[in-house]
């Protein structure tokens, strides 16, 4: 009999994950309170849960995918009290990006209920969302995480153990720091060399062979027109929110604040994207800076 999932979050990141356990056979249960995102989630394949407690009932996993640890432990501990519903035998895995001290809750008001959860924090976008390419960074007890790999398998190609609970989202949370600095460097790479006569799309592919690649340059390039089935060229919609992204470089000042560690550039970084969420641009994918930039 195929195992049940019951899904939490049904956006950018969460519907396509959903849509690709139902394609490796597991039979999905999705839920989020936007009625539209259920409905391209039943096209898919999904089921909809009436509520949450609802979603949850017989579940062999419980899979969330939200925006932040707020709506996490809101969902699980603090209103919908949802680990007061779920069975011992399910496993929790929360794949949203939140704060290190989020997760080990969590994860602790789970123990105490003889529940077993762990965090797996994800990168690859919304492409490897789709494409099923993601990269998990757990956090938790080994066996738990071995246990995860039954679904994780079928939504990335990577799942790493980073360590107990906490450890994944603090990997998460130092990639997305260098992801962000990454994506501003090369957004102002590429609009200084158009400033000087250059075509973006020709300067991209010298410095994809050269000594300035990186993951933004290579797979999400900022400059619109130059990749095709990126935000760049959809006017930066779809993707990952700026809003999403001044959560995550906020959560790395908090974290550098708290261990005294200095991270010029992050901080930078969290400003430079402040800033242009202020603009009105919170709602864009981050490859938006490159707006920032332009004249
Ligand atoms: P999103 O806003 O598109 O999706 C989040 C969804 O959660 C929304 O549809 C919202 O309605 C739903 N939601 C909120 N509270 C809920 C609840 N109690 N129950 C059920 N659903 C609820 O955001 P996203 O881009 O899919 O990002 C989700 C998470 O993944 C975030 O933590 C983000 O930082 C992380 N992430 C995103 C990307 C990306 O490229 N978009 C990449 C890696 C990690």
């Amino acid at each position: 009999m195929s195992k049940t999932v019951a899904f939490f979050g049904l956006g950018h990141m969460g519907g396509p994950m959903a849509a690709n356990l139902v394609k490796a056979g597991f039979k999905v249960k999705g839920f989020d309170p936007v009625a539209a995102l259920q409905d391209i989630a039943t096209s898919r394949g999904i089921g909809k849960a009436s509520s949450p407690v609802e979603a949850v009932a017989g579940a062999d996993y419980v899979l969330s995918m939200l925006p932040n640890g707020e709506d996490v432990e809101a969902l699980y501990i603090d209103r919908e009290k949802l680990l007061d519903h779920i069975a011992d035998t399910t496993l929790v895995i929360d794949c949203s990006t939140v704060a290190a001290s989020s997760s080990r809750r969590l994860i602790t008001e789970a123990q105490l209920r003889g529940l077993n959860a762990i965090e797996a924090p994800v990168s690859g976008g919304v492409a490897g969302a789709a494409a099923g390419t993601l990269s998990f960074m757990c956090g938790g007890d080994a066996a738990n995480v071995e246990r995860a790999r039954e679904v994780l398998q079928h939504m990335g190609s990577n799942v790493f153990h980073a360590g107990p609970a906490g450890a994944g989202q603090t990997a998460k949370m130092c990639n997305n720091m260098l992801l962000a600095i990454h994506m501003i460097g090369t957004a102002e790479a590429l609009q200084l060399g158009v400033d000087n006569g250059l075509d973006p799309k020709v300067l991209s592919e010298i410095m994809l062979k050269s000594s300035g690649a990186n993951w933004s340059l290579e797979k999400y390039n900022p400059y619109p027109g130059v990749m095709e089935s990126v935000p760049a060229s959809n006017n930066y919609e779809g993707g990952f929110m700026v809003k999403l992204m001044c959560k995550d470089l906020g959560l790395a000042q908090q974290a550098a604040t708290a261990s005294r560690s200095y991270t010029p550039l992050g901080s930078l970084a969290r400003n430079l994207y402040g800033l242009h969420s202020l603009a009105g641009n919170e709602e864009l994918d981050f490859s938006s800076i490159q707006k920032l930039i332009g004249k």
